[in-house]
């Protein structure tokens, strides 16, 4: 029986030491549940980082025994294969050019050596486990490179590569010392998948400007074979935002929240910690919204809610100073006794707690600079059962394209944004229905389990067509 292995930089289950040993924490990413469906069928398995670091080896062969029983097998990497390759390429060069800040990108050579260094490793792991009939599905910018190294060692296998991030224009690819090899690794795919139409038209004219390779209707010509390249929006488990949001723990959540905040209006932010958030621009808005509408003084706050992320690197640690400096100012600058313009939590919350501040809130502001697709939208969506709340969403999220039914803002345009907040909190109930119900009708339908099969099928269906063509 054919196998389907789907390959990621981490594995969905996450190994923690504590001090009663290991323990086994299951992930509740969205890729996870979508994949879910995949990875626990029959044989199937799903190969990636455990996310510790293992010196002895009847650890490994612990870890390697306990994750066999749930479908996944682990590829150990180093302290310094994580610095190098992780924080290194993927997460200072790759990151900030895909999301269009080159300016903070570095080119070093040691982390573009520990980068395919790593992608030979995972190679080498994929090769250990799968068989000539088994289909492989590579995950996003960690992994670039091995789509090409596992067809140079299996040329008939069928593989699948989904980007997660944007695939930003050919001009900032062009920067990047490697980018021959880059384009070349993902080339070994035969369905390469973008969130959006513009990041795939993106892709195509890199490998037609870089590569000068003839692409063509979603389809790229290379000497040895033609690699299918196409959009697939990323959606979410509806169902599981749309239940926890009216489950009894959220709403007791709610309820406290609500008590405590009175008849303040809510504008709520969630983010990773990521200067590709907009966050800063975010908090000026709010602050030119106060200004320019002061009757909201008392009557409005902005809950914003950031998750830590990355602090290793240096601009996060900049980014994050820069936050707390400007809730602060913007805090001591409005509050009165009663009210706090704005109540920031940098930490992150479990789903109840997140669905109950997702119902809450009147309004939602997603406002990043660049986004491959942003799930927080989605899942603001998701959860509002009762039809009332209004999107306010950047144009630079790949969410943006289908969720055309939100408040589309240019997340630079500081007038603009506190011109959208202003008029999403006078709103119409009827225009907030009619909004909202258009948009759950789309993430209820395009979900994550859709997505999956949609790239599936799309992946055979190629594989066939290469067949009859050869
Ligand atoms: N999230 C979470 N805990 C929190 C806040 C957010 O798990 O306290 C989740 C959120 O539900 C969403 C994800 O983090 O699924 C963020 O995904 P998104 O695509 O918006 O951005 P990314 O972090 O992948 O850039």
């Amino acid at each position: 029986m054919p196998r389907t292995l789907i390959v990621s930089n981490r594995l969905p289950t996450k190994v923690l030491r504590t001090d009663d040993g290991l323990t086994f924490q299951p992930s509740e990413g969205g890729l996870a549940t979508g994949l879910g469906s995949i990875y626990r069928q029959g044989d199937n398995l799903w190969i990636g980082w455990p996310g510790l670091f293992v010196q002895d080896e009847g650890e490994e062969q612990h870890i390697k025994d306990e994750l066999r029983d749930d479908n996944m097998a682990p590829v150990f990497l180093t302290e310094d294969e994580i610095r190098d390759f992780y924080e290194g390429f993927s997460n200072s060069t790759l990151w900030p050019t895909f999301h269009y800040f080159s300016e903070f990108a570095t080119y070093e050579q040691t982390h573009w050596e520990a980068y395919v260094a790593v992608n030979q490793k995972f190679c080498q792991a994929v090769l250990a486990q799968a068989g000539p009939e088994d289909t492989i599905w590579v995950h996003d910018y960690q992994l670039l490179l091995l789509p090409e190294l596992l067809r140079q060692a299996r040329p008939e296998a069928t593989i699948g590569f989904f980007l997660h991030i944007p695939f930003p224009s050919q001009e900032l690819i062009r920067v990047l010392p490697w980018r021959t090899e880059l384009l070349r690794g993902m080339l070994g795919a035969d369905l390469i998948g973008f969130h959006t139409f513009g990041y795939m038209r993106h892709f195509l004219s890199a490998v037609t400007h870089l590569l000068g390779l003839p692409a063509q209707n979603g389809q790229i010509e290379t000497p040895n074979r033609s690699v299918r390249v196409d959009a697939f929006p990323m959606g979410i488990d509806y169902e599981r935002y749309a239940q926890a949001a009216v489950s009894k723990e959220a709403q007791q959540h709610e309820a406290e929240y609500r008590e405590a905040l009175r008849d303040t209006r809510v504008i709520l932010s969630i983010d990773r910690l990521d200067y590709t958030k907009g966050i800063a621009q975010r908090l000026r808005a709010f602050d030119l919204l106060l200004q320019r509408y002061p009757e909201w003084q008392g009557q409005v706050s902005l809950i914003m809610l950031v998750v830590p992320s990355r602090d290793q690197v240096p601009q996060y640690a900049a980014l994050k100073e820069e936050i707390d400096e400007l809730v602060g100012r913007l805090n001591a600058q409005y509050r009165t006794i009663s009210w706090n313009p704005i109540l920031y939590f940098y930490r992150s919350l479990p789903l109840e707690e997140l669905t109950a501040l997702y119902h809450l809130a009147e309004v939602a502001l997603v406002t990043p600079m660049r986004d491959g697709m942003n799930l927080v939208a989605k899942e603001y969506i998701a959860s509002k059962g009762d039809q009332r709340g209004v999107l306010i969403l950047s144009e630079r999220a790949g969410a943006a394209r289908e969720l055309s039914d939100a408040l589309i803002i240019n997340p630079t345009d500081m007038s603009q944004l506190a011109e959208a907040m202003h008029d999403a909190l006078v709103m119409p109930e009827e225009e907030q229905q009619t909004r909202l119900s258009a948009m759950q009708a789309l993430v209820k339908r395009y979900n994550v389990f859709s997505w999956t099969r949609l790239f599936m099928n799309q992946l055979a269906y190629t594989k066939m067509k290469q067949h009859t063509l050869a």
